[in-house]
């Protein structure tokens, strides 16, 4: 007898940490941006991505957003952008 195990598996991955106001609490607070992806899995091994989830979720009061993949892209060229500000400790050199 042969039994085929398949299922699927979501997977939560923080992409980055943004600062707004939130639009639930009104508190300018760290915003995680994070993916969530389900996985087909065969024997409880995950195969392949079939779905993609993106939401933002406030860490003063926990309420999530959903967001677009237009807003993902513009929360991690923002984040890009910031980074390399603050690793520059003498702007104009
Ligand atoms: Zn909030």
């Amino acid at each position: 007898m042969f039994f085929l195990l398949f299922g699927t598996r979501p997977t939560l991955t923080l992409l980055v940490v943004v600062r707004f106001v939130c639009p639930i609490c009104g508190v300018d607070a760290p915003q995680h941006v994070y993916q969530q992806a389900n996985k087909f899995t065969l024997f409880f091994l995950p195969l392949f991505t079939f779905s993609k989830h993106h939401y933002n979720q406030c860490t003063n009061c926990g309420g999530t957003t959903d967001l677009s993949p237009q807003q993902v892209d513009h929360a991690l060229a923002w984040s890009a952008n910031h980074a390399n500000n603050s690793t520059t400790p003498y702007p104009g050199r």
